[in-house]
């Protein structure tokens, strides 16, 4: 199979996160074999624990700041390393910079050598707190680089500038994928996205807590989406960013609700303070990937969150909570 598209062997950074873990499986049902190179900073073994026996999957703790060495050949390197969590923000702002800046120049430098395939893991955060909605690629964003926020978007602004300078200088052939918010089994109970948050509160009925007056806004997509979307990208002749989200913007107040009635949960809605810098509005304009990729969101919002909100009582259930 893996001979109709080419990627044969594949290297995933942050291969044992939320998205990773994704990915090499759909990686893995495609044909390939992956190498998945993490540190576990963010990412668990329980994630890719299935896949360990299996001769097309290889796992490394890996530092991926550090030289980066792979015996053999790579068709494709998906460099998807990175806290991702605002939580973790003021938690890991070193490890968060060091990853987007040394790991991306690590990996793009394997991907030279290699003659790979490079696909970036970048963020609607490059978007900062925008002044336009939706955004489009075009938008050039309303980053704070001093701010609480800044060591995460300002990495992957960085990241996407040494990707086009090895695309340009180097000739390496780079993908960049802009994530909007993405979720799904296998967020971590205590990841401290809004997901994760309101969907632990509801099945425990505590107070969900949201911050600001919930008006802010986000589009949520489920993860089987955003990673048909990446595959596509990465097979895809498109160099440059180009957003892979939905369209469909809710507020995180009617998030909330949402989840509290999905969970069938006696939860209170409570208001609490809103972190510094924090989007008023995110909304994906994926005209683009709609006219290249052929690509959009299939997994209505609610049948996703039903989905996700099974996997989080399992983990809570295993976790002793319930
Ligand atoms: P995650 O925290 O679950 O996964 C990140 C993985 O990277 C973890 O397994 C972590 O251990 C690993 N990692 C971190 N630093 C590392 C290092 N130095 N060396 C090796 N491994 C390292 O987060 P996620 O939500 O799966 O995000 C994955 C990627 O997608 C990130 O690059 C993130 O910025 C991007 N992204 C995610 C979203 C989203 O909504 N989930 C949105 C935009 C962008
Ligand atoms: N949020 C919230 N309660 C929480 C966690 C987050 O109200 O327990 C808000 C947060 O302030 C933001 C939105 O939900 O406005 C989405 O936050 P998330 O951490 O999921 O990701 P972001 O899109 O901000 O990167």
């Amino acid at each position: 199979m893996a001979e109709q598209h080419g990627f044969r062997r594949v290297l995933v950074t942050g291969g044992a996160g939320f998205i990773g873990s994704h990915l090499c499986r759909r990686l893995l049902a495609e044909g390939c074999e992956v190498l998945c190179f993490d540190n576990l900073l963010t990412g668990h073994m329980s994630n890719i624990d299935e896949l360990l026996g299996r001769p097309d999957f290889s796992f490394e703790h890996y530092d991926v700041t550090n030289y980066l060495y792979v015996d053999g050949p790579l068709d494709a390197i998906l460099h998807f390393a990175s806290p991702a969590s605002p939580a973790d923000f003021e938690r890991l702002p070193i490890q968060i910079l060091k990853v987007g800046s040394l790991g991306t120049h690590k990996a793009l430098g394997l991907a030279k050598a290699k003659g790979a395939r490079f696909l970036l893991a970048s963020t609607s955060e490059c978007y900062g707190d925008p002044e336009v909605n939706p955004q489009p690629e075009t938008y050039l964003g309303r980053v704070n680089p001093v701010g609480i926020r800044g060591v995460y978007d300002e990495a992957k602004r960085f990241a996407e500038a040494m990707t086009m300078a090895y695309h340009r200088h180097h000739g390496v052939e780079a993908r960049i994928v802009r994530i909007f918010n993405t979720f799904g089994p296998r967020m971590q109970i205590d990841d401290g996205r809004a997901i994760p948050n309101f969907m632990t509160k509801a099945i425990l009925g505590e107070d969900v807590v949201v911050y600001g007056d919930g008006s802010q806004t986000r589009s949520i997509q489920f993860v089987d989406d955003l990673v048909e979307g990446i595959w596509r990208l990465l097979r895809s002749d498109y160099v440059g960013p180009m957003n892979i989200g939905s369209q469909a913007e809710i507020s995180m107040a009617d998030l909330a609700r949402t989840i509290i009635r999905i969970t069938e949960s006696r939860s209170e809605l409570v208001f609490g303070p809103l972190p510094a810098d924090d989007p008023k509005v995110r909304r994906a304009d994926n005209t683009l990937a709609r006219e290249i990729l052929g690509w959009e969101p299939q997994v209505p919002p609610e049948e996703g969150l039903r989905m996700t909100a099974d996997y989080f009582r399992k983990a809570l259930a295993d976790r002793g909570s319930t």
